[in-house]
Order: structure tokens, then C-alpha cells, then sequence
């Protein structure tokens, strides 16, 4: 029984209606940022179940699991609001085939909706090879995070005496990005080296031979990196064409979301699934394409028409999101780009105020004047629509510092990963092991927390007992009485095959030994965290789509309940596709954003520039941007002075406010020759006072706004200190 769905109409334009409606064959929206892209994929994906499709023959492919699972939330209130009842096909409501990526089951009639495939590519390619792996595989794969990846590079380096001693030969950390770069933009080391790593290419040779042995390491020990996840599914389906089938008869719909994101194996990837019908529909905006580095090819946006040559085009133009002046300056953004987006974002939107352009005397004060306007937009907003923005996860440092002395919640996205910090990495290695006995670097980890097990004998016991040669284990085992507990819990475990958040909890337990010994200092919080380890995994029910989830997404954020007392820290790579009332952007200096790095090309450039774009669309109604006038130096303790960031210099003094920090802890208003003091509120004063030992030389000058652009200046960014390792902040989790 299916009941019509009120229309759509009122909720949305001529344009984004067409895109909802046209179900079959291929479609493209481009369009700029705000213009309802996203709201278009909802509408769309609930009019297909109004239509009577069954919500287990759509893909929904999402830059985030969380992007699609909101999604999938809307959608459904969207049914429940509009229609009255829909009741599908029997067979619908069992959870097929374990991949569902959905655990809410809330009591609506369209609980069916668990069984919609959505989040990432790479998420998608794991529920599939976790069934399916192409030749060359044992067993079904584990995922490798980075660390892991630069331990086996490292490992395979020295066993092959490649550049031994050579203290100019790359890092491992460094070799694998020139990997996953060769990789993701499908070109030969050679040709990466060649292009963009000029100073590699005394070792090309080495660093070829090294290539091999990592992909057949990875090979034999039945483990895959975030890469190989979409090349490896590619050759599935190449090897397996029955599989495919099954697959493209399986999704009838494909909605791809961030389409200008997406690199070539990804591109393939979606052809191959939509097969001949080619139903699909992608949304994208060629003006935030910011994975380049990662491969992403904005060229697929454009070839869509070659792939698909039936294909719709739709373009929005119309703004939802931000008020005109927010816009005006979005476009500015734009104007000075090298490659034109034929782009002009409008809205209908009234306008409230100006973006705001604050000039702190440092980053240290930045921090405390960044917190005391949170406080005070805290007071017209939720918490959950106020969001700071940063280049890099550890921008937020001296922020998250300051917010916590204050009491202002927050959560973070992006940056450093909860799950790299040690002990939950020393966990989830033995349930890997679980998984998937062959894993090595796993087995390493465990081993080595074990006093005694040198590399030489964790080898010689991983081969033991992949030869079952139980002789040598015990006798290799005798000599380490604790390993000989890890081996019988994993065994154990093994053995009776318990529910995940079980594993994670007797894990806990039998880790805690080693917890307080290895961290004296805080083993208690890192407890916690263990703990918080087994409330996530008690989402689960099957233990390598729990550690799988770990690696792909972050469920530490993702299984997060909205919590509305909260703000945002975010970088601006995990921003993409969000909004918020407040957006305040900070570390708007050289070298910090635009990144050191990418003044060294002019693409890379760009693409700093289109993620200030994605930064500053991201606002609704009020935008700051901080341009702190000098950079903490951890080495002197002292402060350096900063040009502002290129995109700060760029902007018409017309499209914002400048405010600049003054010496009694309020912003002294610099634009149109007004000098206003503004003052936080009395009581915030004590705190928000910077500590005289990071004052900078009061005579300092302010750059006029309006300079002229990059590239006079790109060369002269020389004076200034260093992009800090995250570990140098004290940030690191490890
Ligand atoms: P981005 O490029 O940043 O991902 P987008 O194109 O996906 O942006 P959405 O996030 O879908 O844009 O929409 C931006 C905002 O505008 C949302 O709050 C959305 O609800 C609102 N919006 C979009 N279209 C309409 C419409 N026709 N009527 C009212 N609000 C709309
Ligand atoms: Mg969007």
C-alpha cells in the first residue's frame, strides 16, 4: 500500500523539483555552495521510497558515514510528515546481508530504511570484500591505518637494506603519501617523483623495489590499506562479472553526493555500478574540489556527460544558506582565483551583518578573544550552531585550552584520531588478531608489549604458529609468561566468538596490567577511553565491521548523538558540506592557511583557496575571520610576526568590519575611521587578560586589507616559523 506523498513543492525550487524528479537515467546537479545540492539527494532519495522503491536498492554515496546517515534521517521525518503509511514488501524488513551501516531503529514506519546502503566509498568497498576478496587473499582483509602502513614500509625497507644509513632517504611517513599519491592519481612513482618530488629521484629505483614489497607484504598478510579498499574492489568486480551483476541488479539507484571529490578509481567505481541503465544522479561544485592531493579529479564532474551521455544537467543557483554579505565576500574568494568559476552566488537572504575580519596580537590571544565571542554568540545561538574552523587539526590547541578553562563544551572533527592513541590501538590489535590471524602488525603490537619479545622472536613465533608449530610456540612462550595470556585470551575469544563489546570489554580487562605500568601518569583517563571503546562497539554486532568503522570513520564522532550543548571545532577538510549560524574561521596567517607547503605551486595554491571557500560558505549568518599579527614560537617562547593569510589581504575592505585587538582585552574597530572599543562583558575580563609574557611589540603596524594578492608575496614567506609537528604541541594522543 503505498499513499502519495504531499508534494514537494513548496519545499523546494523549479530546479531542485526537476533533479527530484527525474529517476531515471543519469543526472547532474553543479552547483555553487548553499544552493541545495544535499537537500536535493534528500528529496530525491524520499520520493523514490514514496515512489514505492525498496530502500534496499539505493546507494547513497557520502563524503562521511555521518553525512549519509543525517540524510537518511531527513528523508525519513520528511515521509513521516507528509505521508501516512508505507508498507513494503515483507522480505525488506530483515537486515540484509549484514552491511547495513544503520542502527537506529526508531518506531516509525519506516524502520525498512535500515536497509539503505550509504556512507563512504571506502566503507561500501569494505562491506563488500569483507564477503567477496579478489585472488591473491587468504582471508577477508583487515584495514591498515597509516601508522600501520609507514611500520610495514619501515619493515620492508630494512629487510631489504634499501638506503641503509642513508640519512636523506625519505622517511617512511613521506614514502607512503608519495605511494597513496601514485596510487590515487594512477600514475607511475616515476612520474609522481618526476612532477612534484624532484629531490626523490636519486632513489626512485629503491623506492620502486620498495612499492613491490609493501603491495605483496600486504598481500600475504591479508591486510589492505584505505587505497587498496577501491582498487581491490575494482579487480573484484573485474574478476568477478557475475558479482557485478549482482550488484548493479542489486542498486537500481545511485546517488553520489561531493561528486567533485571523488579521484578516478572512484569514478570508475560508480560507472561500473550503474552499469547500462546509468541511474544515477551526482551533485557537486567544481569550486570545492579540495582532495586534489589525495587524488580526487574534479575532471570527473566534467566528463560526466562523456560517461553518461544521456545525462540531465541541472544547475541551482539560488543560495539558501547565507545572508548576501556572507556571500559577497564567498565570491570575492573566487574572484581572484586563477581558474574562473563561472560563479556568482546570490541569496534572497536579508542581510544581517558584515563578516568581521579580527586582528589578535598573537595566536595566544586569538584564542582567548576566539572563546570570549563564542561565549557571547552563545548567548543568540545553540551551541551546536557556532563552529570554528582551522587548515590543520592542531591549529585548535591554544583554543581548546581555553574553551575548557571557560567550560565551554565542544567536539572536535578532524586532526588526530582518538583511535591512534596507544592503548586503543594496543587493544583493537588483539581483537584484529581475532579477525584475522595473519595479520602482522597486529601480531606485532601485542607481542611487543610483552618485556623480552625482541623483532627477531615475535617473527619466529608469528611463523610458528602460522606453521602450527606448537613446539616452538610454548617454548618461545615460556620465556614470556604474559604473552602466553595474550595468545590464551585471543584463542579464547576466538573460540567462542562473543559479541563485539564483550571482546572489547575482556580485552579492557585483560589489558589493564599494562595500562598502568606503560602510563603511570594517566592511565585512568585512557581507561575511560577503553571503556567508551566498549560502549561504541556494543553498536556492532559482528566485530570486523566495528574495527573496520574505526579505521574508515570516526565513530568516536559519528555514533555521537547531536548534542545541541555543544560547539564545533572542526577542520575545514571535515567541514565540507555542513552549516552553522556562526562560523569563525582562525589562524588566517602565512604559512598557517594557505599551508607552507602549498605556496611552492600554484595548484596547490588554489586549492587552499577553494578550501577557504568551503570554510567561509560554511557560515549562515555571522562569519569571523582572525588574523593573528604574530605565531607562538614553542622553541623561543616567544612570538614571530605574521603577514595575514593572502585570502585575508585579497578581500575589498568594503565586504567586512576590521576589528583590532586592544590593550585592555576588548577589539578596537579599525574600518571606515570609526575607533569603537568594544569590551567583553566585565566578568570574562580576568580571563580573557593574554599573559604579558606574549605581548608583542606594541608599535606593530596593521597591513592595510586591501594589498595586492598572492603572488608578490608567495616568495617572501620565508621569516616565519614553522608548521609544528602536532606531537611538538604536546597534542599528541599517543
Ligand atoms: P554545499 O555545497 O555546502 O554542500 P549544498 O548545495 O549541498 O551546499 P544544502 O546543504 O543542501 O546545500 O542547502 C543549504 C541550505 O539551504 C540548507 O539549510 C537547506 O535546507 C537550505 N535550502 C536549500 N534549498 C532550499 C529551498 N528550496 N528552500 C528552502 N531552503 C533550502
Ligand atoms: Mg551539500
Amino acid at each position: 500500500q503505498i499513499t502519495q506523498t504531499k508534494d514537494f513543492n513548496s519545499h523546494l525550487n523549479e530546479a531542485q523539483l526537476q533533479a527530484v524528479e527525474s529517476i531515471n537515467g543519469a543526472t547532474l546537479v553543479i552547483a555553487g555552495a548553499g544552493s541545495g545540492k544535499t537537500r536535493t539527494i534528500v528529496y530525491r532519495l524520499a520520493h523514490l521510497l514514496n515512489s514505492g522503491v525498496s530502500p534496499s536498492n539505493i546507494l547513497l554515496l557520502t563524503f562521511t558515514r555521518k553525512a549519509s546517515h543525517e540524510m537518511l534521517q531527513r528523508a525519513t521525518k520528511l515521509l513521516n510528515e507528509t505521508t501516512s503509511n508505507i508498507i513494503y514488501p515483507e522480505n525488506d524488513l530483515s537486515a540484509s546481508e549484514n552491511n547495513n551501516y544503520y542502527y537506529h531503529k526508531e518506531n516509525s514506519p519506516h524502520t525498512s530504511l535500515i536497509n539503505l546502503q550509504g556512507g563512504t566509498f571506502h566503507s561500501f568497498a569494505f562491506s563488500v570484500l569483507r564477503q567477496y576478496y579478489p585472488s591473491g587473499y587468504a582471508t577477508p582483509p583487515n584495514i591498515l591505518d597509516s601508522s600501520d602502513s609507514s611500520g610495514i614500509i619501515h619493515d620492508c625497507k630494512d629487510n631489504l637494506k634499501i638506503a641503509k644509513g642513508e640519512k636523506s632517504f625519505p622517511k617512511s611517513q613521506t614514502v607512503l603519501s608519495l605511494f597513496s599519491k601514485a596510487r590515487n592519481k594512477e600514475l607511475s612513482l616515476d612520474e609522481v617523483i618526476k612532477r612534484e618530488l624532484y629531490h626523490l629521484l636519486p632513489y626512485s629505483d629503491d623506492l620502486e623495489q620498495l612499492y613491490q614489497a609493501y603491495k605483496s607484504f600486504k598481500r600475504q598478510h591479508a591486510v589492505m590499506d584505505y587505497d587498496d579498499l577501491l582498487f581491490e574492489l575494482e579487480r573484484l568486480f573485474t574478476e568477478r562479472p557475475d558479482l557485478l551483476t549482482s550488484y548493479q541488479n542489486r542498486f537500481q539507484y545511485i546517488m553520489v553526493d561531493e561528486y567533485q571529490d571523488t579521484n578516478l578509481v572512484q569514478c570508475r567505481l560508480v560507472r561500473l555500478l550503474a552499469g547500462e541503465k546509468g541511474n544515477i544522479m551526482a551533485v557537486g561544485d567544481d569550486a570545492q574540489s579540495i582532495y586534489a592531493f589525495r587524488g580526487a579529479n574534479v575532471k570527473n564532474i566534467l566528463a560526466f556527460t562523456e560517461h553518461f551521455p544521456q545525462a540531465k544537467i541541472i544547475k541551482l543557483e539560488e543560495n539558501y544558506r547565507s545572508t548576501q554579505s556572507i556571500l559577497n565576500l564567498c565570491n570575492s574568494v573566487l574572484d581572484h582565483a586563477v581558474e574562473s568559476y563561472k560563479k556568482h552566488l546570490f541569496t534572497k537572504r536579508e542581510n544581517k551583518q558584515k563578516p568581521q575580519v579580527i586582528r589578535p596580537f598573537s595566536d595566544l590571544t586569538q584564542a582567548k578573544l576566539v572563546a570570549s565571542r563564542i561565549v557571547e554568540l552563545m548567548g543568540r545561538y545553540e551551541p551546536n550552531e557556532i563552529a570554528v574552523l582551522f587548515r590543520s587539526g592542531y591549529h585548535s590547541y591554544h583554543l581548546e585550552l581555553e574553551l575548557n578553562k571557560r567550560g565551554v563544551r565542544f567536539r572536535k572533527y578532524g586532526g588526530i584520531r582518538y583511535i591512534e592513541a596507544q592503548h586503543i590501538k594496543d587493544v583493537m590489535s588483539y581483537a584484529r588478531l581475532l579477525v584475522n590471524p595473519l595479520d602482522f602488525n597486529a601480531f606485532q603490537r601485542v607481542t611487543s608489549l610483552s618485556k623480552g619479545i625482541g623483532p627477531k622472536t615475535c617473527l619466529k613465533l608469528y611463523n610458528a604458529m602460522q606453521n602450527h608449530d606448537d613446539q616452538e610456540v610454548s617454548k618461545i612462550c615460556k620465556k614470556a609468561p604474559t604473552l602466553a595470556a595474550d595468545l590464551k585470551i585471543i584463542e579464547k575469544l576466538r573460540i567462542s566468538n562473543p559479541s563485539p563489546s564483550y571482546i572489547i570489554d575482556e580485552l579492557t580487562e585483560h589489558y589493564k596490567p599494562y595500562l598502568t605500568s606503560n602510563f603511570p601518569d594517566d592511565h585512568p583517563r585512557r581507561l575511560q577511553g577503553l571503556e567508551e571503546l566498549g560502549h561504541i562497539a556494543a553498536t556492532y554486532t559482528e566485530l570486523d565491521l566495528f574495527i573496520a568503522d574505526l579505521c574508515l570513520e570516526d565513530p568516536f564522532n559519528s555514533n555521537q548523538q547531536e548534542d545541541t550543548e555543544k560547539i564545533t571545532l572542526s577542520t575545514i577538510h571535515s567541514a565540507k558540506g555542513l552549516e552553522w549560524s556562526a562560523v569563525l574561521i582562525i589562524d588566517l596567517a602565512e604559512d598557517r592557511f594557505p599551508s607552507k607547503k602549498s605556496l611552492l605551486k600554484i595548484e596547490d595554491f588554489e586549492e587552499e583557496r577553494r578550501l577557504m571557500y568551503v570554510a567561509c560558505t560554511r557560515a549562515k549568518d555571522e562569519l569571523y575571520l582572525f588574523s593573528p599579527l604574530s605565531l607562538y614560537d614553542r622553541a623561543t617562547g616567544g612570538t614571530n610576526q605574521v603577514q595575514p593569510s593572502p585570502f585575508i589581504k585579497e578581500l575589498k575592505t568594503e565586504l567586512y568590519e576590521e576589528w583590532q585587538e586592544n590593550y585592555i582585552g576588548g577589539l578596537t574597530q579599525k574600518s571606515a575611521g570609526v575607533n569603537q572599543t568594544q569590551t567583553y562583558k566585565p566578568e570574562r575580563l580576568s580571563q580573557t587578560k593574554w599573559n604579558s609574557e606574549y605581548d608583542i611589540d606594541p608599535t606593530i603596524t596593521i597591513t592595510p586589507a586591501n594589498n595586492p594578492p598572492i603572488p608578490s608575496t608567495v616568495e617572501q614567506n620565508t621569516n616565519t616559523t614553522q608548521a609544528k609537528d602536532p606531537r611538538s604541541l604536546g597534542l599528541c594522543t599517543h
